[in-house]
């Protein structure tokens, strides 16, 4: 579909199944199809509908996986016509499932059980329709019923949710207040997803931050203290890896854990250069960033995994040209140079902050 503008079909596609590897799903196969829009009932057309179906046999598939967001319709009508017990979902719902084992805080787990409810919630229609297609019409109405009673209770959980989120921000917010007060810079890596926020995190600091080849090894902020060879320090928080369609509802979500960006002294924006869609990742990383407001805040680029490009020297000329820093973050190459990158762009916020205070 349209909204594939800068990643292309295939490299979304393989995206999408590096998600679903990360979610634990072993991919059998793929494939797409080019219309003018998508079919209303079934998302793609019936013949399209009817090749899947023959893999599904074939190959004892148990989950078909849309790089799209479905409609409640189209979700119920896919699996009706795949029939069993295959599972049809989407990337939301994919993207959804990976978040929800990977949050780490409570905080975490709340957001992304509030971000699955209200999923959920235009999409209850599923079970009940079935159960009076099932009873041969008899117990018509009833699925209506049940379907507002189930909204109801769902819409109660979304509230419940969201109290207890609001007196767990509140808590983090006095510590982070707290923190602050503390005259030490806050340093924060952002980057799409994979691009070795985490290992740089580590080496740098000696922390033991999961660190993975995995999509969306970060769910919550980390923070971590670093100290630089002139004696100075700055905290470096990771935060949630950047990912093109991330769902409207996490984002949303995770609104407030990206706020805490533009609280930052520092921007550093960590690319895996390394990656064939490196321009489309910044781009994506960027667009984020934008509706974060965070446009005064000093922003360093790195690019990361020098050691895994074909041409190493090649690109520590480009990098050199365009002032950005290149490391590696894996072997702990150009780490100094990283540090000294960040004190100079330090030196001169700070110098911003001195010129505010009379
Ligand atoms: P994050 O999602 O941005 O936090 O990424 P991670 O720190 O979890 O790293 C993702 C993967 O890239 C892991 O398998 C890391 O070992 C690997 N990685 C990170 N930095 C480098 C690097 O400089 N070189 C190489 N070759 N791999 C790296």
């Amino acid at each position: 579909k349209g909204d594939v503008q800068d990643f292309g079909i295939q490299e979304s596609l393989s995206e999408l199944e590096q998600l679903a590897d990360t979610a634990g799903l072993r991919v059998v196969g793929s494939t797409y199809q080019k219309l003018a829009s998508p079919n209303p009932k079934t998302y793609i057309g019936s013949g399209k509908v009817s090749e899947i179906k023959s893999a599904i046999h074939a190959l004892d598939v148990e989950t078909v996986i849309f790089d799209d967001e479905l409609s409640a319709g189209q979700l119920r009508n896919l699996e009706k016509v795949f029939g069993g017990d295959v599972r049809v979902c989407d990337r939301t719902a994919l993207i959804l499932d990976i978040f929800n084992q990977r949050a780490a805080t409570h905080e975490a787990s709340l957001q992304v059980s509030l971000a699955q409810m209200e999923y959920q919630l235009p999409r209850l229609t599923k079970m009940w329709t079935h159960l009076e297609r099932q009873s041969g019409g008899k117990v018509k109405g009833m699925g209506e019923k049940q379907i507002e009673v189930d909204k109801r209770i769902l819409r109660n959980q979304i509230g419940v949710l969201k109290k207890e989120l609001e007196s767990v921000r509140k808590h983090r917010k006095q510590y982070r207040n707290r923190r602050l007060s503390v005259p030490v810079p806050v340093v924060s890596l952002v980057g799409y997803t994979n691009a070795g926020k985490s290992t740089l995190l580590n080496q740098l600091s000696g922390a033991d931050v999961l660190a993975e080849d995995k999509l969306f090894a970060t769910l919550d902020p980390t923070t971590r203290r670093v100290q630089m060879e002139n004696g100075k320090e700055f905290l470096l928080t990771d935060t949630v890896g950047f990912i093109q369609k991330l769902p409207t509802t996490l984002v949303a979500a995770f609104r407030a854990t990206l706020e805490e960006i533009s609280e930052s002294s520092l921007l550093v924006h960590v690319v895996d250069i390394s990656h064939p869609m490196a321009e489309q990742q910044i781009n994506a990383v960027d667009k984020v960033l934008s509706e974060l407001d965070v446009s005064s805040i000093p922003r360093l680029i790195v690019w990361n995994k020098v050691d895994k490009t074909s041409d190493p020297q090649k690109i520590r000329l480009q990098a050199e040209e365009r002032d950005v820093v290149y490391i590696s973050a894996l072997s702990g190459d150009g780490l100094s140079e990283f540090c000294n990158a960040v004190n100079d762009k330090l030196k001169d916020s700070m110098v911003w902050v001195e010129a505010l205070v009379p």
